[in-house]
């Protein structure tokens, strides 16, 4: 709170300080102090910033330019003239843009670069157009005196009438309009009317700070009389003012003074003092074109030194410009490269995971291969050691025959082929298989006399003869011990008790040789049946009942004689038998005359 109030009162202070200052400084502007100013416009310009009176601030820097340019400093007052001015454009305002140009007009009409100077009086006029103010007729007066220096006197009056026709009757504008008006008409020659314009100004109202003005007027007035031939007049008003211009810096009106006093005595014909006269006119026009041409060189010089600077702002930007560009296509490449090194890691990167994907896959089916061969070359095996142990299974490792299992494996698809090549023969063409069990006589005697590992001779080479006199259709089977089963399949009971008949003398003719040369003969005994056991009937009696018959038949054998084979076959075809109770009982059956044997044995068998 109290660094609020502390604030607002430090502005108030400020504000009054200002407004202190201005009025100071318009005084010292209006009593020509121009020195004055000097001391203390930097002040007055920071406290127009700090206060943001942006007006005072532009109209500081043009006074001080004016100062400037006054006391010879032209670079510094052209450069804060053209500082005023972009102050006013940036800002907005219209007003002291207006009067930044008029100073301008100004400067570059004390140049003598008329061009110039109507240029910048039009852009401050234009912003007055439509205004019909004061500062309207101010603007047009200055075009005026832009015309009349120039020497368009009828330019000059028109913008005058302008210039008047916008102002008001009284004060010290439309003074200086009238006077500037009367030194138009002089120009033209028409000193009536110039005098009638003379006629409206109280020399007496016109304020101190317009003494250039006044000069002017009395200068016009004289001017007045010489035209209209009272050189007496003429040289009393001349003589009266040029008194007062001495202690001025108006050097110009001093020159002009002295030449119509010259002029009015010329015209008296007192040469003398017109000679006087003309010498000290020509001595202040001397002095004046000095100034004149100092100031103008200055003036150059000081324009040249802003434009050299200007360029070399500008230079100084466009290489900035420049740089910036540059630095920006470096950042930009930077990036690009930047950006590009990415994209190129990035493609690495997906390359890499392609190939090593590619790779994976590769691997992946290698492996796949090397996997799928091994699990052939495992399942080929497997089926090879398959197939071993299956023969292995099948076979009797002793006698390399076949075995029980493998009987069991075909006997069915032997009999289905015999009842399907049955089933297209007519009944007297039907075929069947017989059965014949192979039991070796007394076997336990030679093992017993000779040990087990003769036994095993025996029945490897028992097995070989066996073989030796079945035919390939045969199946020949180690039923057990040394006990065989040969299934021949098409045979008649003659045929097969023929052939059977021929392997037991075969046996019992041949010579069984043991480890240590031993000799040894050996017989067997056969019980056969045949399947089926009733031809009419193939059902009634199953193949494991057919080989319990036979196997009936061979106990029958070894009973009445051994180194024999025994047949039994159906006396009478008995369809109402019961196949079981025939298998079991078969001695009943053979006493009851049902079953029939065949045999060598020549005595009657017993049963
Ligand atoms: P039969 O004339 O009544 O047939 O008398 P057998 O002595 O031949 O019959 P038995 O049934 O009394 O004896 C059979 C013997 O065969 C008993 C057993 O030790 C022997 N044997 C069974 N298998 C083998 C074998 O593989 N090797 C040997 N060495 N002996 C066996
Ligand atoms: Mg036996
Ligand atoms: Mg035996």
């Amino acid at each position: 709170m109290y660094g609020c109030e502390l604030l607002a009162s430090t502005a108030g202070q400020e504000k009054q300080q200002l407004d202190r200052y201005y009025d100071k400084f318009n005084a010292d502007i209006d009593a020509d102090k121009m020195l004055h100013v000097m001391s203390y416009i930097n002040e007055l310009r920071q406290l127009a910033v700090s206060q943001q009176a942006l007006e005072i601030e532009v109209e500081s820097y043009l006074l001080e330019a004016l100062v400037k340019r006054r006391y010879g400093a032209f670079e510094e007052g052209v450069k804060l003239n053209n500082y005023a001015l972009e102050l006013a454009q940036s800002a907005g305002n219209k007003e002291y843009t207006a009067w930044a140009y008029l100073h301008l007009a100004h400067l570059e009409m004390e140049l003598e670069r008329f061009r110039f100077a109507q240029e910048y009086i039009q852009h401050a006029i234009d912003f007055y157009e439509n205004d019909n103010s004061e500062y309207t007729a101010f603007m047009y007066l200055w075009q005026s005196k832009i015309y009349l220096a120039k020497g368009s006197y009828h330019q000059a009056l028109q913008a005058s009438e302008k210039a008047q026709s916008v102002t008001a009757n009284i004060g010290d504008l439309s003074n200086e309009v009238a006077v500037n008006h009367a030194q138009i008409l002089l120009k033209l020659g028409d000193y009536q009317a110039a005098q009638l314009m003379l006629a409206k100004v109280d020399p007496n109202q016109i304020s101190k700070s317009q003494e250039r003005v006044r000069l002017h007027y009395y200068l016009a007035l004289a001017n007045c009389y010489l035209q209209a031939g009272d050189f007496k007049q003429a040289i009393h008003t001349a003589l009266s003012q040029l008194e007062n211009s001495y202690n001025t810096h108006f050097l110009d009106e001093q020159a002009q003074l002295q030449f119509l006093v010259a002029s009015a005595y010329r015209q008296q014909k007192e040469y003398k003092l017109a000679y006087r006269y003309l010498n000290r006119y020509s001595l202040s026009k001397d002095a004046l074109s000095l100034q004149r041409r100092n100031n103008k060189v200055l003036q150059l010089e000081a324009h040249f030194k802003f434009d050299s600077q200007n360029q070399q702002l500008q230079l100084l930007g466009k290489d900035n410009a420049l740089k910036e560009q540059r630095l920006l296509q470096q950042q930009q490449t930077i990036e690009n490269q930047q950006l590009q090194q990415q994209r190129w890691l990035l493609a690495g990167i997906l390359i890499m995971c392609v190939l090593a994907f590619i790779y994976w896959r590769w691997q992946n089916q290698r492996y796949l291969v090397t996997l799928k061969q091994q699990v052939a070359e495992r399942t080929h095996a497997l089926a090879k050691s398959n197939e071993l142990l299956k023969t292995m299974s099948y076979t009797d490792s002793l006698t390399g025959l076949h075995n029980r299992h493998y009987f069991f494996s075909v006997i069915n698809q032997q009999l289905a082929k015999l009842a399907r090549i049955n089933h297209l023969l007519p009944p007297a063409q039907l075929q069947n298989l017989i059965f014949a069990v192979v039991d070796i006589d007394h076997f336990k005697n030679i093992n017993d006399s000779h040990g087990h590992a003769a036994g095993d001779q025996v029945l490897e080479q028992f097995s070989k003869i066996l073989q030796q006199h079945s035919r390939d259709s045969d199946l020949l089977i180690r039923w057990g011990g040394e006990e065989f089963l040969l299934v021949m399949d098409n045979l008649t009971l003659d045929e097969a008790a023929h052939t059977l008949n021929r392997m037991r003398n075969a046996i019992a003719n041949h010579q069984f040789t043991l480890n240590h040369n031993e000799a040894l003969q050996c017989t067997c005994s056969v019980g056969f049946a045949s399947y089926p056991f009733i031809a009419a009937m193939p059902e009634l009696f199953n193949w494991e009942q057919v080989i319990e018959l036979a196997d009936g038949a061979l106990y029958l054998a070894k009973e009445n004689q051994r180194n024999s084979w025994v047949g039994i076959t159906p006396a009478t075809e008995k369809l109402h038998w019961q196949s079981d109770d025939v298998v079991k009982h078969y001695r009943k059956y053979l006493l009851a005359g049902d079953l029939q044997s065949y045999s060598n044995i020549t005595a009657k068998l017993k049963f």
